[in-house]
């Protein structure tokens, strides 16, 4: 029996479509036939060194079509949905895991680098990867929850940020559309941050209080709404680092979510000053998939998508930067 899977065939090569047998679970693995795959910007990641032929994807939702030997948990039974993402599985034994930090395992995998992931009729994933889909969740609005929900629910969460509060939530594209939802159904005033006024109506739509134009004096405006105790910062960029954090309240925190190609330059008497700081968070395990899943079904947090077949899974991930704002590779029933 074969299958269609996207592969990178070599190092700088480009997504192509192949025939290849579907694979089989390993002991204690689990093989989904694939529904849905969210096309994330990590995705390019392995374009450039990683051991190929790979199938890129780590944001999967799929029928659990088939249990490998030894797989203990009972909650995975055929037919019903399951889903992957970033966390592709842990090791148990070192020094992370120990502490129950599962996404900082040392031994640890990520799906659709370490294995093939979801660019491909069927995946298979060691089962502690795997989460169950409640039930009634749209498969193809559930893929981005995977990477860019977990990132901004889980890394908020654990912020410990008294409900209520005035919290920022900068860049509004892949992962702060999603940001500027859970905050807000999370029951906080949230103030989404971006340059120009072209996304104020949608970030009000979302839930956002308040929206400010960073290519204006910002600062101030956001030191007039009040004590801003966080911001989540998604898109970001070098010379906005310093003012984002003059921006924050007493105690404020500057959470860094996604990458920066350059360092940057922060003042020490801002940090000192507020008490203030800058701190990073990498989204999570599959546990905390599985919560994510569970809040954004019982809160109407929704993803904004565009799908596309297999086939144009080349055009997906190469537009990626045009999207409005996940795009996802759907699969034929
Ligand atoms: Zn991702
Ligand atoms: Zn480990």
């Amino acid at each position: 029996m074969s299958m269609k899977a996207a592969v990178f065939k070599e190092k700088n090569g480009q997504l192509e479509i192949v025939e290849k047998p579907i694979p089989e679970p390993a002991k204690g693995w689990v093989r989904i036939k694939v529904i849905s795959c969210g096309v994330c910007h990590s995705d390019f990641a392995i374009q450039h060194g990683n051991p190929f032929p790979r199938t890129p994807g780590h944001e999967v939702v799929g029928v659990i079509d088939k249990i490998g030997e030894g797989v203990e948990s009972n909650k995975f039974s055929l037919g019903k949905l399951g889903a992957v993402g970033w966390f592709g599985g842990h090791c148990g034994s070192c020094p992370s895991c120990l502490e129950n930090e599962w996404a900082h395992c040392e031994k640890g995998k990520v799906c659709g680098i370490h294995y093939d992931g979801g660019y491909a009729e069927y995946m298979t994933c060691p089962e502690d990867a795997l989460v169950f889909v409640p039930e009634g969740m749209d498969p193809i609005e559930s893929a981005p929850l995977l990477c860019a929900g977990i990132t901004v629910y889980n890394s908020f969460r654990n912020l410990n940020i008294k409900s209520g509060s005035l919290v920022g939530v900068q860049g509004i594209g892949g992962l702060g559309h999603l940001g500027i939802q859970f905050c807000h159904k999370m029951g906080y005033e949230v103030i989404a941050m971006s340059g120009g006024s072209s996304k104020k109506e949608l970030a009000k739509k979302l839930g956002a209080a308040h929206y400010v134009d960073m290519s204006k004096d910002y600062i101030d405006e956001m030191k007039k709404i009040g004590s801003v105790k966080c911001i989540l910062v998604t898109a970001p960029n070098a010379q906005n680092i310093q003012g984002m954090l003059e921006s924050l309240g007493v105690n404020g925190k500057l959470v860094m979510l996604a990458l920066l190609p350059e360092p940057f330059n922060a003042n020490a008497g801002t940090l000192i000053g507020g008490n203030k700081s800058i701190v990073g968070w990498a989204s999570g395990d599959s546990r905390d998939s599985a919560d994510t899943l569970h809040f954004a079904k019982m809160n109407g947090v929704k993803p904004m998508v565009k799908s596309f077949p297999l086939e144009q899974a080349r055009e997906a991930l190469e537009k990626i930067s045009d999207a409005r704002f996940r795009h996802v590779i759907e699969f034929k029933k």
